[in-house]
């Protein structure tokens, strides 16, 4: 018979988050699905245990031109799991519907800091903000592996995702380029039928319009300055407060729409 003790009244402890177990859905769905591999890319031990560094590789259907490069990264910061979701729900749909990803060649790497996500925060387990830290000899190793596969990847385009917990809605950084804003508009103009878009004139301490910010944090994962040309180079955030499963349909919105817009701008420019 049960007892009721003062046990029953201590708080339930959160759940414990596995970056193994969040990302073994994914391995084994590329084991089943021609178009997508799974590679690690690197490992390190943090408190006796050894994490890895994952990378998806989804082939889309070929299309007339050349395929296109996309890099798509998540979970940077710890404690910002929508982006996460998000990528592993859409490497699950890519695979039942590749033709969505045609002409391109996805490289998804979902969980960029996953000692931080077990631990819910946003830094690493050595307290660093990774986001502040490439291109500048960090001695983080998560940082190193993604800047090789940085330079490696040679990517048309990189995608990174974000939430951001003092926002209540949706915005991006262009970077002040005009591409990443042709890109990225859209990308929130079709994300904004799940959230609302932040139009506050100062986002994150940035000067913004409707959504959008033209500056950015310095260290900030991002392309190799010597590689050319440079590639676009976007950064979506989610209002991290907002409820996950929108966050994430969100994302998904405006990654796909992301892609939709680089073809037309690509079919544009080629006729131009
Ligand atoms: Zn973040």
């Amino acid at each position: 018979m049960a007892i009721s003790t003062d046990t029953d009244l201590r708080p339930v402890a959160p759940v414990a988050r596995d970056s193994r177990e969040l990302l073994a859905p994914l391995v084994e769905l590329a084991a089943r699905c021609p178009a997508l591999t799974a590679e690690v890319v690197g490992s390190f031990v943090s408190e006796e245990r050894a994490y890895e560094l994952h990378r998806f590789h989804f082939h889309g259907p070929k299309a007339e031109h050349d395929s296109l490069r996309i890099g798509v990264f998540a979970g940077l910061h710890g404690d910002e799991p929508a982006g996460v979701e998000a990528l592993v729900r859409w490497l699950h749909e890519l695979a039942e519907e590749p033709w969505r990803a045609t002409g391109y060649e996805l490289t998804v790497f979902p969980l960029c800091n996953p000692t931080g996500y077990e631990d819910n925060t946003r830094h690493n387990r050595s307290g660093l903000d990774l986001n502040r830290h490439f291109w500048r000899r960090s001695d983080q190793r998560e940082v190193a592996l993604l800047e090789r596969e940085l330079i490696a990847g040679k990517f048309d385009g990189l995608i990174t995702l974000h939430s951001d917990d003092t926002s209540e809605g949706l915005y991006g950084y262009t970077q002040g380029r005009l591409l990443n804003e042709a890109l990225l508009k859209p990308a929130l103009r079709a994300s904004e039928r799940v959230l609302p878009l932040n139009r506050q004139p100062l986002i994150d301490g940035f000067v913004a319009s409707e959504g959008l910010i033209q500056r950015c944090f310095d260290g900030v994962l991002s392309a190799p300055s010597h590689q050319r040309p440079q590639p676009f180079d976007l950064i979506f955030e989610t209002p991290a407060l907002a409820p996950l499963d929108s966050q994430v349909e969100a994302t998904l919105l405006a990654i796909e729409t992301v892609l939709v817009e680089y073809r037309v701008f690509l079919a544009h420019s080629i006729n131009l």
